[in-house]
């Protein structure tokens, strides 16, 4: 039978090419019928052996809406030959052909059936969307494809996908087919001025451009894009009560609607349709008759938070690809018209394309499923686009923190069971951890508190009114005892806004955190958990936050200030508003780094009290003993403590004995080279003696002198501090029997004759002589001194000829030479003249008198 959807036309070419690959890539746009019939063709012109297709879908709601759908077209029961399964939810059975499931679902079944035995085909619908888990999905299923599995068929599927990239990934041997769609002009317009980033005003701004286009023409549906299922309810009730829209249907579309609700937004209807809906409309479902698209341009987005360290949901604007896809539909059945709620300036400022989620998620959950499958190196398998590195070590690092992988990186047994939890690791801990203290229910509604928005009101409080912690929170030993009781407020007033508000309680975000509570519970509760209360004390869940958050422990940093050492090197400040008071220890659910001009402030917030016993019974694996040696300037010694730490957090610290005496030695000639302590035998002698080893170094080599530079310095230093602890000790050392057993025995007399201390001149006088860094060595003589002296000894094995300073009787020089000689010659009758004039009284004979 045909369908007669544009994706007849392939059908011919996938027969033929499913002869020959097992890759395929289809691109088709949306509605050309990509994601019902394809899956139809592979089991009915037999393309794949007898096992199930499956198709991978992004989102929920489609999910169930496609099944229902491919189930109706072929006139089955759903759940029978036709099913689906998403999270907490299977409509299948064994008989299933044709099964549409989410992208988590299937990385769960992978763990029971490594091969996918079960499994013929997997089609990845939507494959431009880039989940996080349809891209392990593809890499994991050409992982298996090339090993074990060579007849299992993969098809990727999209309608916006740039298809080179994909085949080049996909290989030689894949196939790209491609369809075009009808699509009809559509008319896009902007609004002239921006409507900013307030709910309110983005909901008015859609209701008041909805009002406009249904007045102006009578045909076509509408279909509004909201970012979540808050802003749709506000803007299916506005458009309630506004009037043009008074004689259509105005359905709501998301993901948290019973299906029934689900069904009738993109069923036919009588009335003209107003369909508000998530972006799960922008591709994933078609819907027929729409001609006119408003567009808010948001979209919730999940994305790594740095604060919580988990992934969350941001509202962020949409790209230009995103808003094309959603203009575009408007243009299926006949020419349609897009208004988008921002400018057109505003538009060139958006990004071109979404980031993929493997760039912009937290890896955790993902690494410890991998490594729960037997791939504990992400990187072996075959990325459409890498996972980045920095990321991956995070991942793991905090897999380490919560005891999921071990100091090697292999799976711990609880990390075995923590992967079982289709929730981020730490929730997956936390939820375990309850089990055992019997805190199930509490922990599944600090879970939901830390994951959503803050359940505090923070606008529209009226002055006076006390803060809501100060209502909700007397003095505890976590914030979240204070939020919890926010929460029983909420629900006992029935999110009630106006006494929410009243409260200083956030209403909507009550309800979020109470739906998120329920899916905590359900989890736990589908894995045995049993729900009620046993131990029920404050410690218990402390516990449990303290095992979820294990990376965000803290400790101040004295009692008194609000500073804290953060586990791995961190630093951060407490904010002041919490009921914890005086804890010395504390995890932060929340770290917050605030960017203050040129500051770069951690704000740490969302307190729980932990003790460090905590620590060493349920963390075992991060505790450990550090010996620590150090010089203390204070009692100026070298000390050796013994610390206790989780992770680098000094919990307790005792004693260590007398430490090794060369790293005391290495630590005490740091502070002697730091010129904190003073060798005071280390002399302008000693010095001089150096540079005269120091001068040897040229040409006594071969005899074993060699140069003593700042390392051997360093050396020598270190050998007069060894044996010492103390600063007094070291000052007092006597230097000498150091410094001259420095040299090889048997040079000292060497060094004495061929760097002498002081020249022998004429074998009556001696010269001090001077070795200077750089030069020559040289003495000083007055001219009298000299009278008959016509040559210097040379030294330095007979290589250098010292300089002589020789001085006039108010001991400056009047020459520096080395040969006296031609001094005596030819200076002398000159200097004698003047010298002679300035110092009568002296003999100044004649040069012939002299030489
Ligand atoms: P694609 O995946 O290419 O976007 P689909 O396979 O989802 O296309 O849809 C193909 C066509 O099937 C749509 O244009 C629509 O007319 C029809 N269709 C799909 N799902 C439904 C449904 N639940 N109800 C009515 N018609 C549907
Ligand atoms: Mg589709």
């Amino acid at each position: 039978m045909s369908s007669g959807l544009p994706i007849e036309s392939l059908r011919a070419a996938l027969r033929q090419a499913a002869q020959h690959t097992r890759r395929l890539v289809i691109q088709a746009p949306t509605g050309s019928g990509k994601s019902t019939q394809i899956p139809q063709y592979l089991i009915d012109d037999a393309l794949v052996g007898d096992g199930q297709v499956v198709v991978l879908q992004p989102r929920r709601l489609a999910t169930r809406l496609l099944a229902t759908r491919v189930a109706h077209e072929r006139n089955v029961k759903l759940g029978d030959a036709v099913g689906y399964q998403v999270r907490f939810e299977d409509v299948s059975s064994p008989r299933t052909r044709i099964k549409f499931e989410t992208e988590g679902i299937i990385l769960r079944q992978w763990l029971s059936d490594p091969q996918l035995k079960h499994v013929s085909a997997i089609v990845f619908d939507e494959f431009h969307e880039r989940h996080l888990y349809a891209d392990i999905a593809l890499a994991r299923a050409l992982h298996l494809q090339q090993t074990v599995r060579p007849d299992l068929m993969l098809v990727v599927m999209s309608a916006t996908l740039d298809i080179d990239p994909l085949c080049d990934y996909l290989g030689p041997g894949s196939v790209a087919l491609t369809a075009s769609g009808r699509q009809y002009p559509v008319d896009i317009q902007y609004i002239d001025e921006s409507v900013g980033d307030r709910t309110d005003a983005i909901v008015e701004a859609a209701v008041r451009v909805c009002d406009r286009l249904i007045r102006q023409t009578d045909r076509g549906d509408v279909l509004i894009f909201m970012p979540g299922a808050f802003e749709i309810q506000r803007t299916v009730r506005a458009l309630q009560s506004a009037d043009a829209s008074r004689d259509c249907l105005i359905l709501p579309l998301h993901g948290e609607l019973p299906p029934h609700e689900q069904d009738a937004a993109v069923g036919p209807s009588s009335k003209r349709k107003i369909i508000v809906s998530t972006n799960v409309a922008e591709t994933s479902l078609t819907i027929d008759g729409i001609e006119l698209v408003i567009d808010s341009g948001w979209a919730r987005v999940p994305r790594f938070d740095p604060h919580r360290s988990i992934n969350t949901l941001f509202l962020e604007r949409i790209s230009r690809a995103s808003a094309d896809q959603r203009a575009g539909r408007a243009g299926r059945t006949a020419p349609g018209t897009c208004v988008r709620l921002w400018t057109e300036r505003e538009h060139q400022e958006r990004a071109l394309h979404e980031v993929p989620e493997i760039n912009r998620l937290d890896l955790a959950e993902a690494t410890l499923g991998l490594s729960a499958a037997g791939l504990p190196d992400p990187l072996a398998l075959p990325w459409f686009e890498c996972p980045p590195a920095r990321a991956l070590t995070q991942a793991q690092r905090l897999l380490g923190d919560l005891g999921a992988l071990a100091e090697d990186g292999s799976i711990t047994d609880l990390g075995r069971l923590m992967a079982q939890f289709p929730v981020h690791p730490r929730y997956a801990r936390m939820l375990i951890a309850a089990r055992d203290f019997g805190c199930v229910r509490q922990v599944a509604l600090v879970c939901a508190l830390t994951q959503g928005r803050s359940i505090w009101a923070t606008r529209g409080r009226t002055p006076g009114q006390r803060a809501p912690r100060e209502r909700f929170g007397e003095a505890a030993d976590s914030d979240f005892f204070a939020q919890m009781r926010a929460w029983s407020y909420a629900v006992r007033h029935r999110f009630d806004v106006r006494r929410c508000r009243e409260a200083g309680v956030h209403a909507a975000a009550a309800r979020q955190i109470d739906q998120v509570y329920r899916a905590f519970l359900r989890l736990a509760e589908s894995h045995g958990f049993a729900l009620e209360a046993r131990a029920g004390d404050d410690a218990a869940l402390c516990r449990c936050v303290l095992v979820g958050f294990a990376d965000h422990v803290c400790r101040r940093r004295g009692t008194g200030t609000l500073q804290c050492d953060v586990a791995h090197g961190r630093r951060g400040m407490l904010v002041r508003d919490s009921i914890v008071q005086d804890a010395p220890l504390l995890v932060a659910t929340e770290i917050d780094e605030i960017q203050t001009g040129r500051e770069h402030e951690v704000r740490l917030s969302n307190m729980t009290r932990v003790e460090a016993d905590w620590l060493t019974e349920l963390l075992p694996h991060a505790m450990h003993e550090q010996l620590d040696i150090r010089y203390d300037v204070a009692t100026k010694q070298v000390i050796q403590e013994i610390h206790y730490q989780y992770h680098d957090l000094i919990l307790a610290t005792r004693p260590g004995g007398a430490p090794a005496a060369d790293a005391a030695a290495h630590l005490l000639a740091d502070e002697v080279e730091r010129g904190r302590i003073v060798l005071r035998h280390w002399d302008a002698q000693v010095e001089a003696w150096l540079a005269r080893v120091n001068f040897l170094a040229d040409f006594g080599a071969d005899y074993g002198f060699s140069a003593i530079g700042p390392t051997e310095r360093r050396l020598l230093i270190e050998q007069i501090c060894l044996g010492c602890t103390r600063m007094k000790e070291v000052a007092q050392k006597p230097v000498w029997p150091v410094i001259h057993a420095w040299l090889p025995t048997g040079l000292l007399p060497v060094l004495k004759k061929e760097a002498p201390e002081r020249l022998a001149i004429a074998g009556t006088r001696t010269f001090r002589l001077h070795y200077p860094e750089q030069g020559t060595p040289y003495f000083e003589a007055r001219i009298q001194e000299l009278f008959g002296v016509k040559s210097i000894p040379m030294i330095g094995f007979g290589h250098v000829q010292p300089l002589v300073h020789i001085l006039a009787p108010n001991q400056r020089p009047v020459q520096i030479t080395q040969d006296l000689a031609g001094f005596w010659l030819h200076h002398y009758p000159g200097i004698r003249q003047e010298l002679k004039r300035r110092y009568p009284k002296h003999a100044w004979p004649e040069r012939g008198e002299i030489a």
